[in-house]
């Protein structure tokens, strides 16, 4: 039931890719593709595990589109797509990134082989730091540079990091072996040999998630927490989502005082310390009965 279940968010996950990776999105606000890619992946039947990723040049993740982001899609960008499908909580996540700069072409292609090196080795008992050493050396031996400080991860039901990290570079010390009857996303990021290799936080926060219900002794304010967790759960969302059923103004009130309350936190983005151009790809595998099952394939 579980394979089944990762099986089909895999299915849909990969479809929805491709069609993004195919599509010339020159000109296309990022509202519009953020829209376009979580309605297909509606029409697939599954539903989005976050809200898209849509994160341009130096900013390697977490960007979503604002509920009226007119931010386009120029020549020469190269734009990142983190899609999520879950379906029943088990999460497929995978990643593109496509370039409209041919100066940045072989950043992608190197990601993408990086990713299928990484790939090849992660079976059952594989050590998360030897995955690590195959991403840093494949992205090295290309003349470019690893973002240290982003790293794959395990996944739970309706968790996306769900707490063990496979790291994009060598590590000393502590490491796990990868075991059955879990999910993990294996996603390099790839920047120029100019850039930092480290990502930090920008100001832009526009991805939340609910990290607790307690009460707040206001009665809309847990309202709305009722709200986030019947549609979202533990999931990541967007204000986006939101201002279907809420006016947008009182939305920024209510997740302010919540974060401020710890009941939700945010995703700022995360910008390359160097500002240069940041690359990304990433499957979701599952592994059962010392077989390893990319679901995103
Ligand atoms: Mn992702
Ligand atoms: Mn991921």
């Amino acid at each position: 039931m579980i394979l089944e279940n990762y099986m089909l968010a895999g299915k849909i996950a990969s479809a929805v890719r491709e069609n993004a990776r195919k599509k010339n999105h020159i000109g296309r606000t990022l509202f519009e593709i953020c829209e376009s890619i979580e309605n297909e992946i509606t029409l697939l039947g599954g539903r989005p595990a976050f809200p898209v990723n849509v994160s341009l040049n130096e900013i390697a993740a977490h960007y979503t589109a604002e509920p009226q982001d007119r931010i386009q899609v120029k020549d020469g960008d190269v734009l990142k797509i983190d899609l999520g499908v879950h379906i029943d909580g088990y999460i497929a996540d995978t990643a593109v990134t496509v370039s409209y700069n041919s100066k940045y072409d072989q950043l992608v292609n190197v990601t993408e082989l990086t990713l299928y090196e990484a790939i090849k080795i992660a079976k059952v008992n594989t050590k998360s730091n030897e995955i690590g050493k195959t991403i840093e050396n494949t992205i090295i031996h290309n003349g470019l540079k690893p973002i240290q400080n982003l790293s794959g991860h395990s996944l739970e039901q309706y968790t996306v990091h769900a707490g063990k990290s496979i790291p994009n570079i060598k590590t000393l010390g502590s490491s796990f072996s990868l075991v059955n009857n879990q999910a993990y996303a294996i996603e390099p990021f790839v920047t120029t040999r100019d850039g930092l290799g480290i990502v930090y936080e920008g100001k832009i926060k526009n991805i939340f998630s609910l990290i607790s219900r307690k009460p707040t002794k206001d009665k809309d304010l847990d309202n709305f927490i009722t709200y986030l967790w019947d549609q979202y759960k533990t999931l990541p969302f967007a204000m986006r989502w939101l201002v279907k059923a809420y006016d947008e103004s009182i939305l920024h009130d209510m997740i302010g005082y919540l974060i401020k309350k710890k009941n939700i936190r945010s995703y700022p983005i995360l910008v390359e310390g160097n500002n240069k151009i940041v690359s990304q790809a990433e499957h979701t595998f599952f592994i059962m009965n010392d077989s390893s099952y990319i679901i995103t394939k």
